[in-house]
């Protein structure tokens, strides 16, 4: 068995669901479950429409209404789907007719609210599938054993999960069912509709792969895989062969746009390897995600950075061997609301780094009490997401770099991950650094 999961953009038309079956075709003899995404921008729709209900007191839903109905024509399923559909739109018009009323909008409404999304787009493609002789049927999550926490817009599917997933699709399969499965939501013990965090349909794909123990989860994207820098920033950017789960789950925080940043937890416990691929060029090989990769593999994988980031050095005005010094700073922090990202320290200062949002008058004020402190904004974080194994040589031919570039590195961090080398540099200097690094590692 394998799970195949297919983004927004990969099912947002007739076109694309067409081209969707085409891929699953030709991979039948392997027992895929599929997991769908909503349509498209649907989500976004559904959350525009929401907040046009909650704060003008406006009720439609034409766009989502006009995007399924338009798509089932351009399939040519006939009558029958738009009949099964019709109460969906019209549950999802009395929950906006309601929020329209009441003018609140809860967590636990929206989750409601964007769950349609994702009910509706594996309605139409089950049909489709079904059109095209494949014994196929789409599935609510819920009713295939996802239970998740109550936390709703970012909810956590419960362990209990682990044992009915596979209980209600092992079966299935079984049978010769292919089932379409909707990404992205669940339901909570007392039965209301959660979702997984934007993205989760990635998590819900990755949860049946390694709860069923299938062979392989596909992700199938509008891009050839997970590339090894920013592309806006780095031309010659290219997919990455193969990447380790850790370092998949790294670049997801860095912003790379590719996967959930939860989806690799299920692969890790299990080993389910995650191959990305672009279903605009199902040729490409995509980027395989695994537990660990080959003494051949190169010693980096991908560059990313970060602008926009304010470093503030905190040197104490105590002495050598004061304890309490570090807990005292950061309970600052944490007393204003304020994250911190990286962090160094020698024995009698602290180096740490901040996104650019926040006004730090009264915290400086604060740790002023104990401390020097010194704020530079205008910096950028580059990380290198690599092999740490290896980090003397990343470390040597990246100091290298920036002293080709006359960039000197302002703070280092290294081995808190194994996959994860980070340095400060000035945010004028990023875009520069990045390519350089990524033409002497990659080019
Ligand atoms: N449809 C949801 C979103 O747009 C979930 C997903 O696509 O994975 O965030
Ligand atoms: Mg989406």
């Amino acid at each position: 068995m394998i799970v195949m999961k297919f983004g927004g953009s990969s099912v947002a038309s007739a076109e694309r669901i067409r081209y969707m079956a085409d891929i699953v075709k030709t991979q039948l003899d392997k027992s895929p479950v599929l997991v769908l995404s909503a349509m498209g921008d649907t989500t976004d729709y559904l959350l525009e429409a929401a907040d046009r209900a909650f704060k003008k007191g406006e009720v439609s839903v034409d766009r989502v209404e006009a995007l399924h109905l338009s798509t089932i024509k351009g399939l040519k399923l006939g009558a029958a789907p738009e009949r099964a559909l019709r109460p969906l739109f019209d549950e999802l018009t009395s929950l906006l007719t309601g929020i329209s009323l009441i003018r609140e909008l809860t967590g636990r409404t929206k989750d409601y609210l964007v769950s349609f999304g994702e009910r509706l787009s594996v309605r139409i493609a089950a049909s489709y599938l079904e059109s095209r002789g494949i014994k196929a049927r789409a599935f609510d999550a819920w009713e295939l054993g996802f239970v998740s926490d109550s936390n709703f817009t970012q909810a956590e599917l419960l362990k209990t999960s682990w044992e009915k997933i596979p209980q209600h699709i092992l079966p299935l399969i079984r049978a010769g069912t292919l089932p379409v499965v909707t990404g992205f939501i669940a339901k909570d013990a007392k039965g209301n509709i959660t979702t997984l965090g934007r993205g989760g349909s990635d998590l819900s794909a990755t949860m049946i792969a390694a709860s069923c123990k299938a062979e392989e989860v596909q992700v199938w994207k509008d891009v050839d895989g997970i590339l090894s820098a920013d592309p806006r920033l780095v031309k010659n950017a290219r997919p990455v062969d193969v990447v380790t789960y850790e370092a998949a789950a790294e670049l997801a925080y860095f912003g790379a746009q590719v996967l959930h940043p939860r989806a690799m937890q299920p692969c890790m416990k299990t080993g389910v390897p995650v191959l990305v691929k672009n279903s605009y060029n199902p040729e490409a090989p995509g980027t395989r995600i695994v537990q660990s990769l080959g003494k051949k593999a190169s010693p980096i994988q991908a560059i990313t950075s970060r602008k926009n980031v304010t470093l503030v050095d905190i040197a104490s005005t105590r002495m050598l061997g004061q304890y309490g010094f570090l807990a005292e700073v950061f309970s600052c922090f944490a007393k204003y609301g304020i994250s911190v990202d990286m962090v160094a320290t020698s024995e009698v200062s602290v180096s740490l780094t901040l996104d650019a949002a926040h006004d730090l008058r009264e915290l400086k004020k604060d740790i002023s009490r104990i401390a020097r402190v010194d704020i530079k904004a205008g910096k950028a974080i580059v990380t290198i997401i690599g092999d740490v194994r290896r980090s003397s040589e990343i470390l040597a031919r990246s100091f290298n770099t920036c002293e080709i570039l006359g960039v000197q590195v302002q703070m280092v961090s290294q081995g808190a991950s194994k996959v994860n080398i980070s340095f400060i540099v000035n945010d004028a200097e990023a875009a520069d650094v990045v390519k350089s690094l990524h033409a002497d590692f990659f080019e």
